[in-house]
Protein backbone atom coordinates (compact mmCIF):
# COMPACT_ATOMS: atom_id res chain seq x y z
CA UNK A 1 0.00 0.00 0.00
CA UNK A 2 1.21 3.35 -0.99
CA UNK A 3 1.07 6.22 1.55
CA UNK A 4 0.42 9.54 -0.08
CA UNK A 5 1.70 12.55 1.49
CA UNK A 6 -2.46 13.40 2.19
CA UNK A 7 -2.54 9.69 4.01
CA UNK A 8 0.29 11.03 5.92
CA UNK A 9 -0.78 14.07 7.25
CA UNK A 10 -3.75 13.02 8.55
CA UNK A 11 -2.61 10.00 10.59
CA UNK A 12 -0.22 12.31 11.99
CA UNK A 13 -3.86 14.52 13.08
CA UNK A 14 -5.19 12.04 14.38
CA UNK A 15 -2.19 10.65 16.07
CA UNK A 16 -1.45 14.52 17.56
CA UNK A 17 -5.31 14.98 18.60
CA UNK A 18 -4.87 11.39 20.47
CA UNK A 19 -1.70 12.75 22.37
CA UNK A 20 -3.82 15.96 23.03
CA UNK A 21 -6.59 13.80 24.81
CA UNK A 22 -4.43 11.71 26.39
CA UNK A 23 -2.42 14.92 28.05
CA UNK A 24 -5.22 16.53 28.80
CA UNK A 25 -7.17 13.47 30.48
CA UNK A 26 -3.61 13.15 32.70
CA UNK A 27 -2.77 16.35 33.43
CA UNK A 28 -2.93 17.69 36.94
CA UNK A 29 -5.49 20.61 37.65
CA UNK A 30 -4.02 24.25 36.65
CA UNK A 31 -2.57 25.15 40.16
CA UNK A 32 -5.19 27.25 42.71
CA UNK A 33 -3.96 31.27 41.54
CA UNK A 34 -3.45 33.07 44.74
CA UNK A 35 -5.82 35.94 45.34
CA UNK A 36 -3.95 38.78 43.40
CA UNK A 37 -1.58 41.07 45.37
CA UNK A 38 -2.65 44.22 44.23
CA UNK A 39 -0.41 47.35 42.80
CA UNK A 40 1.14 49.31 45.52
CA UNK A 41 -0.52 51.85 46.85
CA UNK A 42 -3.93 52.96 49.05
CA UNK A 43 -7.26 52.93 47.52
CA UNK A 44 -9.55 55.30 50.11
CA UNK A 45 -13.14 53.50 50.72
CA UNK A 46 -15.94 56.38 51.49
CA UNK A 47 -18.75 53.94 53.36
CA UNK A 48 -19.53 55.55 56.65
CA UNK A 49 -22.17 58.65 55.05
CA UNK A 50 -25.79 59.63 55.51
CA UNK A 51 -27.44 60.69 51.91
CA UNK A 52 -28.24 63.39 53.64
CA UNK A 53 -26.20 66.49 54.30
CA UNK A 54 -23.35 64.93 53.65
CA UNK A 55 -20.19 66.06 52.81
CA UNK A 56 -19.08 63.49 50.49
CA UNK A 57 -17.82 65.17 47.38
CA UNK A 58 -15.73 67.28 49.73
CA UNK A 59 -14.32 64.15 51.56
CA UNK A 60 -13.81 62.42 47.73
CA UNK A 61 -12.20 65.40 46.19
CA UNK A 62 -9.58 66.19 48.84
CA UNK A 63 -8.19 62.73 48.94
CA UNK A 64 -8.70 62.47 44.79
CA UNK A 65 -6.73 65.36 44.11
CA UNK A 66 -3.66 64.26 45.96
CA UNK A 67 -4.03 61.85 43.90
CA UNK A 68 -5.00 58.75 45.36
CA UNK A 69 -8.14 56.31 44.38
CA UNK A 70 -10.95 56.92 45.85
CA UNK A 71 -14.68 54.75 46.06
CA UNK A 72 -17.45 54.68 47.07
CA UNK A 73 -19.40 52.37 48.36
CA UNK A 74 -23.25 52.35 49.56
CA UNK A 75 -26.46 50.46 49.12
CA UNK A 76 -27.82 51.88 46.23
CA UNK A 77 -26.89 55.30 44.65
CA UNK A 78 -26.87 58.83 46.79
CA UNK A 79 -30.20 60.31 46.65
CA UNK A 80 -30.43 62.78 45.83
CA UNK A 81 -27.71 62.27 43.35
CA UNK A 82 -23.67 63.63 44.69
CA UNK A 83 -21.85 65.22 42.15
CA UNK A 84 -18.73 63.18 42.78
CA UNK A 85 -15.43 64.37 41.18
CA UNK A 86 -14.02 62.63 38.12
CA UNK A 87 -12.49 59.50 38.57
CA UNK A 88 -13.84 58.74 41.65
CA UNK A 89 -16.39 55.58 41.25
CA UNK A 90 -18.97 54.30 42.89
CA UNK A 91 -19.80 50.42 44.13
CA UNK A 92 -23.00 49.61 44.42
CA UNK A 93 -23.21 46.78 47.57
CA UNK A 94 -27.06 45.90 46.89
CA UNK A 95 -27.49 42.79 45.01
CA UNK A 96 -29.60 43.11 41.63
CA UNK A 97 -31.17 40.05 39.60
CA UNK A 98 -29.26 41.55 36.40
CA UNK A 99 -25.69 42.15 37.36
CA UNK A 100 -23.10 39.93 39.31
CA UNK A 101 -22.83 39.59 42.95
CA UNK A 102 -21.08 43.05 43.72
CA UNK A 103 -18.48 41.74 45.99
CA UNK A 104 -17.64 38.92 43.94
CA UNK A 105 -14.20 40.06 42.84
CA UNK A 106 -13.21 43.05 44.90
CA UNK A 107 -9.98 42.98 43.18
CA UNK A 108 -11.68 44.56 40.24
CA UNK A 109 -12.95 47.26 42.28
CA UNK A 110 -9.85 48.41 44.50
CA UNK A 111 -6.85 47.71 42.77
CA UNK A 112 -4.46 48.55 45.67
CA UNK A 113 -2.86 46.40 47.95
CA UNK A 114 -4.29 48.70 50.89
CA UNK A 115 -7.19 50.13 51.37
CA UNK A 116 -8.42 53.09 54.21
CA UNK A 117 -12.02 53.67 54.69
CA UNK A 118 -12.28 57.52 55.40
CA UNK A 119 -15.13 58.66 57.47
CA UNK A 120 -17.61 61.43 55.35
CA UNK A 121 -16.30 65.19 56.27
CA UNK A 122 -12.27 64.19 56.29
CA UNK A 123 -9.50 66.21 54.60
CA UNK A 124 -6.24 64.36 53.26
CA UNK A 125 -2.87 65.20 54.22
CA UNK A 126 -0.24 64.25 51.63
CA UNK A 127 1.66 61.54 52.90
CA UNK A 128 -0.63 60.44 55.47
CA UNK A 129 -1.77 57.26 54.50
CA UNK A 130 1.64 56.45 53.09
CA UNK A 131 2.88 56.22 56.68
CA UNK A 132 0.09 54.71 58.25
CA UNK A 133 0.75 51.61 55.38
CA UNK A 134 4.15 51.60 56.43
CA UNK A 135 3.38 51.59 59.97
CA UNK A 136 0.93 48.19 59.27
CA UNK A 137 4.12 46.90 57.23
CA UNK A 138 6.73 47.58 59.64
CA UNK A 139 4.96 46.30 62.70
CA UNK A 140 4.92 42.50 63.87
CA UNK A 141 2.61 39.82 61.99
CA UNK A 142 -0.11 40.66 64.55
CA UNK A 143 -0.72 44.04 63.43
CA UNK A 144 -3.46 44.30 60.96
CA UNK A 145 -4.81 47.55 61.54
CA UNK A 146 -3.54 51.08 61.73
CA UNK A 147 -5.91 54.32 62.85
CA UNK A 148 -5.55 57.58 62.62
CA UNK A 149 -7.81 60.52 64.24
CA UNK A 150 -9.79 63.07 62.25
CA UNK A 151 -9.81 66.26 63.70
CA UNK A 152 -8.35 67.61 66.85
CA UNK A 153 -9.26 64.90 69.76
CA UNK A 154 -6.97 62.15 70.30
CA UNK A 155 -8.43 58.41 69.56
CA UNK A 156 -8.67 56.44 73.03
CA UNK A 157 -7.27 52.86 73.02
CA UNK A 158 -9.32 50.22 73.75
CA UNK A 159 -9.47 46.59 74.76
CA UNK A 160 -12.70 44.67 73.02
CA UNK A 161 -12.98 41.26 74.73
CA UNK A 162 -15.69 39.11 72.61
CA UNK A 163 -17.31 36.31 75.23
CA UNK A 164 -19.40 34.47 72.05
CA UNK A 165 -20.61 32.04 74.50
CA UNK A 166 -22.58 34.69 76.49
CA UNK A 167 -23.34 37.05 73.39
CA UNK A 168 -21.09 39.73 75.17
CA UNK A 169 -18.65 41.71 73.95
CA UNK A 170 -16.68 43.56 76.69
CA UNK A 171 -14.55 47.31 76.01
CA UNK A 172 -11.79 48.46 78.68
CA UNK A 173 -9.11 50.78 78.51
CA UNK A 174 -6.45 49.70 76.54
CA UNK A 175 -2.98 50.32 77.07
CA UNK A 176 -1.26 51.87 74.33
CA UNK A 177 0.36 49.88 71.93
CA UNK A 178 -2.25 46.81 72.52
CA UNK A 179 -5.57 48.23 71.76
CA UNK A 180 -8.33 46.25 69.83
CA UNK A 181 -10.58 49.37 69.19
CA UNK A 182 -10.10 53.00 69.42
CA UNK A 183 -12.90 55.57 70.64
CA UNK A 184 -12.76 58.93 68.20
CA UNK A 185 -13.29 59.50 64.83
CA UNK A 186 -10.44 57.33 62.77
CA UNK A 187 -9.32 56.56 59.39
CA UNK A 188 -8.69 52.86 59.36
CA UNK A 189 -5.80 51.25 56.82
CA UNK A 190 -5.70 47.79 56.59
CA UNK A 191 -4.46 45.40 53.92
CA UNK A 192 -7.25 44.75 50.67
CA UNK A 193 -7.40 40.86 50.92
CA UNK A 194 -7.46 41.13 54.99
CA UNK A 195 -10.86 43.41 54.63
CA UNK A 196 -12.31 41.31 51.88
CA UNK A 197 -11.39 38.13 53.77
CA UNK A 198 -14.07 38.93 56.48
CA UNK A 199 -17.34 37.42 56.42
CA UNK A 200 -18.88 41.20 57.25
CA UNK A 201 -16.02 43.75 55.10
CA UNK A 202 -18.20 46.71 54.87
CA UNK A 203 -20.71 46.47 57.26
CA UNK A 204 -21.93 49.37 58.78
CA UNK A 205 -20.94 51.47 61.30
CA UNK A 206 -17.60 50.62 59.63
CA UNK A 207 -14.99 50.73 62.85
CA UNK A 208 -17.25 49.05 65.40
CA UNK A 209 -17.68 46.28 62.50
CA UNK A 210 -14.03 46.03 61.89
CA UNK A 211 -13.10 46.07 65.58
CA UNK A 212 -15.02 43.24 66.49
CA UNK A 213 -14.40 40.97 63.31
CA UNK A 214 -10.63 42.08 63.86
CA UNK A 215 -10.63 41.19 67.59
CA UNK A 216 -12.29 37.53 66.71
CA UNK A 217 -9.19 36.78 64.34
CA UNK A 218 -6.59 38.43 67.04
CA UNK A 219 -5.75 41.38 65.22
CA UNK A 220 -3.58 44.23 67.15
CA UNK A 221 -4.40 47.70 65.86
CA UNK A 222 -2.26 49.91 65.89
CA UNK A 223 -2.66 54.30 66.59
CA UNK A 224 -0.68 57.11 64.74
CA UNK A 225 -0.78 60.32 66.84
CA UNK A 226 -0.63 62.04 63.53
CA UNK A 227 -4.23 62.88 62.12
CA UNK A 228 -6.38 64.17 59.55
CA UNK A 229 -8.13 67.25 59.47
CA UNK A 230 -11.55 67.42 59.79
CA UNK A 231 -13.71 69.41 57.21
CA UNK A 232 -15.38 72.59 58.46
CA UNK A 233 -19.21 71.83 57.86
CA UNK A 234 -22.48 74.22 58.42
CA UNK A 235 -24.26 72.31 60.93
CA UNK A 236 -26.47 69.58 60.85
CA UNK A 237 -30.43 70.31 61.40
CA UNK A 238 -31.92 69.22 63.85
CA UNK A 239 -34.00 66.81 61.31
CA UNK A 240 -31.08 65.99 59.98
CA UNK A 241 -29.61 65.00 63.39
CA UNK A 242 -32.83 63.11 64.35
CA UNK A 243 -32.76 61.18 60.94
CA UNK A 244 -29.31 60.43 61.17
CA UNK A 245 -30.01 59.13 65.19
CA UNK A 246 -32.47 56.85 64.11
CA UNK A 247 -30.56 55.26 61.31
CA UNK A 248 -27.73 54.61 62.99
CA UNK A 249 -29.59 53.11 65.81
CA UNK A 250 -31.51 50.80 62.85
CA UNK A 251 -27.65 50.02 61.35
CA UNK A 252 -25.93 49.50 64.53
CA UNK A 253 -28.83 47.14 66.18
CA UNK A 254 -28.37 45.39 62.52
CA UNK A 255 -24.78 44.95 62.84
CA UNK A 256 -24.84 43.70 66.38
CA UNK A 257 -27.35 40.62 65.19
CA UNK A 258 -24.87 40.16 62.49
CA UNK A 259 -22.13 39.77 64.64
CA UNK A 260 -23.81 38.09 67.54
CA UNK A 261 -23.47 40.35 70.13
CA UNK A 262 -26.62 40.59 72.16
CA UNK A 263 -24.94 42.77 75.19
CA UNK A 264 -22.23 45.43 75.20
CA UNK A 265 -20.29 46.48 78.29
CA UNK A 266 -18.04 49.88 77.67
CA UNK A 267 -15.57 51.23 79.33
CA UNK A 268 -16.86 52.69 81.58
CA UNK A 269 -19.53 49.83 82.99
CA UNK A 270 -22.32 51.15 80.88
CA UNK A 271 -24.16 48.14 79.26
CA UNK A 272 -25.81 48.14 75.82
CA UNK A 273 -28.50 45.53 75.40
CA UNK A 274 -29.90 44.27 71.52
CA UNK A 275 -31.68 41.01 72.60
CA UNK A 276 -35.44 40.46 73.57
CA UNK A 277 -37.20 42.37 75.64
CA UNK A 278 -40.93 42.67 77.03
CA UNK A 279 -42.25 43.65 73.57
CA UNK A 280 -41.00 41.58 71.31
CA UNK A 281 -40.27 37.30 70.86
CA UNK A 282 -37.99 35.78 73.32
CA UNK A 283 -34.67 35.18 71.18
CA UNK A 284 -34.80 31.30 70.52
CA UNK A 285 -37.65 29.44 69.36
CA UNK A 286 -39.23 26.28 70.61
CA UNK A 287 -36.96 23.68 72.30
CA UNK A 288 -36.65 20.09 71.42
CA UNK A 289 -35.75 17.23 72.88
CA UNK A 290 -34.38 19.69 75.88
CA UNK A 291 -32.01 20.92 73.79
CA UNK A 292 -32.38 24.73 72.49
CA UNK A 293 -31.22 25.88 69.22
CA UNK A 294 -28.46 28.18 70.89
CA UNK A 295 -26.50 24.81 72.64
CA UNK A 296 -26.15 23.32 68.90
CA UNK A 297 -24.93 27.18 67.62
CA UNK A 298 -22.08 26.42 70.62
CA UNK A 299 -24.11 29.57 73.04
CA UNK A 300 -24.88 29.13 76.36
CA UNK A 301 -28.70 31.34 77.16
CA UNK A 302 -28.63 35.01 75.56
CA UNK A 303 -28.22 37.57 78.30
CA UNK A 304 -31.10 39.24 77.62
CA UNK A 305 -33.21 35.65 78.02
CA UNK A 306 -31.27 35.41 81.20
CA UNK A 307 -32.36 38.71 82.73
CA UNK A 308 -35.54 38.07 81.66
CA UNK A 309 -35.65 35.03 83.54
CA UNK A 310 -34.35 36.62 86.83
CA UNK A 311 -36.67 39.05 86.75
CA UNK A 312 -39.86 36.67 85.98
CA UNK A 313 -38.39 34.14 88.68
CA UNK A 314 -38.26 37.30 91.46
CA UNK A 315 -41.40 38.28 90.19
CA UNK A 316 -43.59 35.02 90.75
CA UNK A 317 -41.50 34.31 94.03
CA UNK A 318 -42.80 37.65 95.39
CA UNK A 319 -46.73 37.24 94.32
CA UNK A 320 -46.75 33.22 95.56
CA UNK A 321 -44.87 34.35 99.21
CA UNK A 322 -47.12 37.42 99.53
CA UNK A 323 -50.42 35.21 98.95
CA UNK A 324 -49.36 32.41 100.77
CA UNK A 325 -48.68 29.75 97.68
CA UNK A 326 -46.10 27.06 99.66
CA UNK A 327 -43.15 26.90 96.18
CA UNK A 328 -39.51 25.81 96.29
CA UNK A 329 -36.74 25.78 93.68
CA UNK A 330 -37.03 22.86 91.35
CA UNK A 331 -34.95 20.96 88.90
CA UNK A 332 -32.11 22.80 87.08
CA UNK A 333 -33.18 25.99 89.15
CA UNK A 334 -32.04 24.18 92.32
CA UNK A 335 -29.07 22.92 90.59
CA UNK A 336 -28.30 26.30 89.32
CA UNK A 337 -29.06 27.60 92.76
CA UNK A 338 -26.98 24.93 94.64
CA UNK A 339 -23.88 25.36 92.28
CA UNK A 340 -23.67 29.14 91.39
CA UNK A 341 -26.67 30.57 93.23
CA UNK A 342 -28.66 31.70 90.10
CA UNK A 343 -29.95 30.17 86.72
CA UNK A 344 -27.48 27.62 85.07
CA UNK A 345 -25.59 29.75 82.43
CA UNK A 346 -27.63 27.54 79.30
CA UNK A 347 -30.70 27.12 80.70
CA UNK A 348 -33.50 28.26 79.11
CA UNK A 349 -36.80 28.44 81.79
CA UNK A 350 -37.43 28.34 85.47
CA UNK A 351 -38.70 25.49 87.50
CA UNK A 352 -40.61 26.11 90.75
CA UNK A 353 -42.64 23.34 92.75
CA UNK A 354 -45.60 24.19 94.22
CA UNK A 355 -48.28 22.99 97.02
CA UNK A 356 -51.46 22.10 94.94
CA UNK A 357 -53.98 23.01 97.59
CA UNK A 358 -52.40 26.35 97.75
CA UNK A 359 -53.25 26.85 94.04
CA UNK A 360 -56.49 29.02 94.95
CA UNK A 361 -54.77 31.24 97.16
CA UNK A 362 -53.36 32.93 94.55
CA UNK A 363 -56.14 34.77 92.12
CA UNK A 364 -53.64 35.04 89.38
CA UNK A 365 -53.69 30.68 89.66
CA UNK A 366 -57.09 30.50 90.21
CA UNK A 367 -57.91 32.60 86.63
CA UNK A 368 -55.50 30.31 84.91
CA UNK A 369 -57.11 26.99 86.14
CA UNK A 370 -60.67 27.98 85.05
CA UNK A 371 -58.70 28.65 81.74
CA UNK A 372 -58.03 31.70 79.45
CA UNK A 373 -54.05 33.11 80.03
CA UNK A 374 -54.42 36.10 82.32
CA UNK A 375 -52.01 39.17 82.54
CA UNK A 376 -51.07 40.35 85.92
CA UNK A 377 -50.52 43.69 86.78
CA UNK A 378 -46.91 43.96 86.01
CA UNK A 379 -47.54 42.37 82.22
CA UNK A 380 -46.48 39.07 83.14
CA UNK A 381 -48.61 36.19 81.88
CA UNK A 382 -50.27 33.18 83.67
CA UNK A 383 -51.67 30.25 81.99
CA UNK A 384 -51.99 26.67 82.30
CA UNK A 385 -50.01 24.77 80.60
CA UNK A 386 -51.58 22.52 77.49
CA UNK A 387 -49.34 19.73 78.36
CA UNK A 388 -50.52 19.01 81.70
CA UNK A 389 -50.61 19.65 84.79
CA UNK A 390 -48.97 22.54 85.68
CA UNK A 391 -48.67 26.41 85.27
CA UNK A 392 -46.59 28.69 83.28
CA UNK A 393 -45.75 32.13 84.02
CA UNK A 394 -43.83 34.05 81.05
CA UNK A 395 -42.23 37.57 80.91
CA UNK A 396 -44.88 38.69 78.74
CA UNK A 397 -47.64 37.99 75.96
CA UNK A 398 -45.15 38.46 73.33
CA UNK A 399 -41.70 36.98 75.28
CA UNK A 400 -42.69 33.30 75.74
CA UNK A 401 -39.43 32.95 78.53
CA UNK A 402 -41.33 31.81 81.54
CA UNK A 403 -41.11 29.58 85.43
CA UNK A 404 -43.20 26.50 85.07
CA UNK A 405 -45.14 26.35 88.29
CA UNK A 406 -45.39 22.22 89.32
CA UNK A 407 -48.06 21.47 91.60
CA UNK A 408 -47.14 18.33 93.99
CA UNK A 409 -49.38 16.71 96.72
CA UNK A 410 -48.92 14.92 99.69
CA UNK A 411 -49.66 10.69 99.66
CA UNK A 412 -48.53 9.42 102.97
CA UNK A 413 -45.39 11.20 103.38
CA UNK A 414 -44.30 11.23 99.94
CA UNK A 415 -44.75 14.44 97.20
CA UNK A 416 -45.99 13.43 94.21
CA UNK A 417 -48.23 14.65 91.23
CA UNK A 418 -50.17 14.04 88.02
CA UNK A 419 -48.19 15.04 85.02
CA UNK A 420 -44.78 13.52 84.52
CA UNK A 421 -42.78 14.21 81.23
CA UNK A 422 -40.58 11.78 81.67
CA UNK A 423 -37.24 13.50 82.54
CA UNK A 424 -35.13 11.49 84.26
CA UNK A 425 -35.14 14.11 87.18
CA UNK A 426 -38.95 14.25 87.59
CA UNK A 427 -39.55 11.80 90.27
CA UNK A 428 -41.68 11.65 93.92
CA UNK A 429 -39.50 12.88 96.88
CA UNK A 430 -40.09 12.88 100.72
CA UNK A 431 -42.19 15.46 101.76
CA UNK A 432 -39.86 15.92 104.51
CA UNK A 433 -37.67 17.92 102.60
CA UNK A 434 -40.05 20.89 102.22
CA UNK A 435 -40.35 20.81 106.26
CA UNK A 436 -39.00 22.94 106.60
CA UNK A 437 -38.08 24.76 103.55
CA UNK A 438 -35.06 26.81 103.57
CA UNK A 439 -34.11 30.43 101.96
CA UNK A 440 -31.43 30.08 99.07
CA UNK A 441 -29.76 33.16 96.85
CA UNK A 442 -31.00 32.55 93.53
CA UNK A 443 -30.87 34.89 90.61
CA UNK A 444 -30.37 37.71 92.62
CA UNK A 445 -33.39 37.31 94.97
CA UNK A 446 -33.75 34.78 98.37
CA UNK A 447 -35.73 31.84 96.70
CA UNK A 448 -37.35 29.00 99.21
CA UNK A 449 -35.61 25.82 98.84
CA UNK A 450 -36.00 22.35 99.99
CA UNK A 451 -33.91 21.37 102.65
CA UNK A 452 -30.71 19.16 102.58
CA UNK A 453 -30.58 20.65 99.40
CA UNK A 454 -27.58 18.05 98.37
CA UNK A 455 -29.44 14.89 99.35
CA UNK A 456 -32.52 16.41 96.87
CA UNK A 457 -30.33 16.86 94.19
CA UNK A 458 -28.72 13.82 94.13
CA UNK A 459 -32.03 11.44 94.80
CA UNK A 460 -33.33 13.45 91.39
CA UNK A 461 -30.41 13.85 89.30
CA UNK A 462 -27.98 10.91 90.87
CA UNK A 463 -25.13 11.43 92.56
CA UNK A 464 -22.67 14.28 91.99
CA UNK A 465 -24.77 16.40 90.22
CA UNK A 466 -23.84 19.62 91.67
CA UNK A 467 -20.20 18.97 91.07
CA UNK A 468 -20.63 17.93 87.77
CA UNK A 469 -22.06 19.78 85.22
CA UNK A 470 -23.73 18.55 82.30
CA UNK A 471 -25.91 19.71 79.68
CA UNK A 472 -29.72 19.23 79.92
CA UNK A 473 -30.04 16.23 76.97
CA UNK A 474 -26.39 14.87 76.85
CA UNK A 475 -27.56 12.31 74.17
CA UNK A 476 -28.22 15.47 71.99
CA UNK A 477 -24.99 17.89 72.64
CA UNK A 478 -22.74 17.25 76.13
CA UNK A 479 -20.84 20.04 77.76
CA UNK A 480 -17.59 20.59 76.30
CA UNK A 481 -18.26 19.14 73.32
CA UNK A 482 -17.75 22.43 71.31
ZN1 LIG B 1 -33.30 37.10 74.75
Amino acid sequence: MRVTLCRAVLAGAIGLNLLLLYCAWRAPPPPCRSPPRGVPGVTVLLRDFEDFENDLAGTARSFASLPIPVLVAAETAPYPPVPLPAGVRMLLLRPTADQPPPLAHPEVHIRTRHVALVPDGTRAVPGLLERMRNALEEGDGDTRLVAAPVGSVPLRCLELQLEPRAWTARYSPGTPGVCQAVEGTAVLLLRTRDLFALPFPLARPVPTALFVQAAFRGWRLRVMPAAFPAARRPPISPHGRWKAHKLSETRWRQLMEDLGIKREVLADGQERWYGCGKETARCFGTVHARTPQYLLAGRWTPPCCLRALRETARHVAGVLEATGVRYWLEGGSLLGAARLGDIIPWDYDVDFGIYREDVSKCQWLAMAVAGEPVEDNEGFLWEKAAEGDFYRVHYSRSNRLHVDLWPFYPREGVMTKDTWLGHPQDVEFPESFLRPRVPMPFAGFTAMAPNNVRAFLELKFGPGAIENPEYPNPAVKRLGQD
